[in-house]
């Protein structure tokens, strides 16, 4: 059994139907020696994917503040090869982003093939703070949902592989989480008086999540909600469904290599016969 369940569209959902403090009945030490296994999968599988070029890996995090999408980054992302992996983070727009359409600042980070991506906040921002904070006309942001799906689409089509994860922590797990940071100088950096003031807006982001998972979860590009009050769950949660969605490609990346291999000692027979 997979610890997420992938969501496809098929079926709305509630948040309040998902236990942020779910663990799948391990403990901490279990759950980090499974992480172990996986994580020695996943790289596994990424020296694969790079070698045969055929498809692109491109990983959404969204949650909200305090939701660990820094901390799963480093323990997904860590142990793979930093040569076909990278990150792109998502602010406050800049003045020339605001110039374009939504997606235009999104598109240019997307992985190229035998890349892996993480995308740190998204382009679901357009659907999440920019509606809570109607920075943008209701009748602007709802068109969105569709232009997201479009875009998934053509990404899907163009062989890249999608997952996108929306770290579930409770309203309590977050206080705790901001009280912490205020207590240790190392996470000081991480202080937002802005991230306190948008507790208040608790309700209109679960909708606003709510609304974004039902609206853009498709079977090439599912939307998981992850259990994230436990860290170590969260990134053992994360790292099974990356590893699950990559391994049913292996044997088509095998032949590919096998290909790029027959072809490759051809050209260098040649090559020496002719010297001779
Ligand atoms: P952080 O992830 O803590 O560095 O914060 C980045 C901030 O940028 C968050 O408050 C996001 O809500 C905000 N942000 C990201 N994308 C957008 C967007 N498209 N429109 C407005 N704010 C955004
Ligand atoms: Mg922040």
């Amino acid at each position: 059994m997979a610890y997420l369940q992938k969501l496809t569209g098929a079926q709305p959902i509630k948040l309040r139907d998902f236990d942020p403090e779910f663990d799948a009945g391990l403990n901490k030490q279990q759950g980090e020696e499974k992480l172990q296994k996986l994580s020695a999968e996943l790289t596994r599988l990424q020296e694969l994917l790079y070698a045969a070029g055929q498809h692109s890996v491109l990983i959404v995090l969204q949650g909200r503040d305090t939701s660990g999408k820094d901390g799963t980054i480093r323990s997904v992302m860590g142990p793979l090869n930093s040569l076909g992996c990278q990150v792109a983070s998502f602010k406050v727009p800049t003045e020339k982003e605001q110039a374009h359409d939504f997606l235009w600042r999104i598109h240019q980070q997307t992985p190229g093939k035998g890349e892996i991506t993480i995308f740190n906040r998204s382009h679901y921002e357009d659907v999440l703070v920019v509606r809570v904070h109607k920075l943008a006309p209701d009748k602007v942001w709802r068109s969105r949902y569709v232009h997201i799906n479009d875009f998934e689409k053509l990404l899907a089509e163009s062989n890249t592989i999608i997952l996108k994860f929306y770290l579930h922590i409770s309203k309590d797990e977050q206080e705790k989480r901001l009280l912490e940071r205020a207590e240790d100088p190392e996470k000081y950096w991480k202080l937002s008086a802005g991230d306190w003031k948008e507790r208040e807006h608790w309700n209109d982001y679960t909708r606003a999540y709510e609304d974004a998972m039902n609206q853009c979860s498709t079977p090439h590009a599912p939307w998981y909600v992850v259990p994230a009050n436990k860290k170590w769950f969260r990134n053992l949660a994360v790292a099974e469904a990356v590893v699950k969605s990559l391994q049913p490609y292996e044997r088509q990346w095998r032949r590919q290599l096998e290909k790029i291999g027959l072809k490759e000692k051809a050209a260098i027979e040649a090559y020496r016969q002719n010297q001779t």
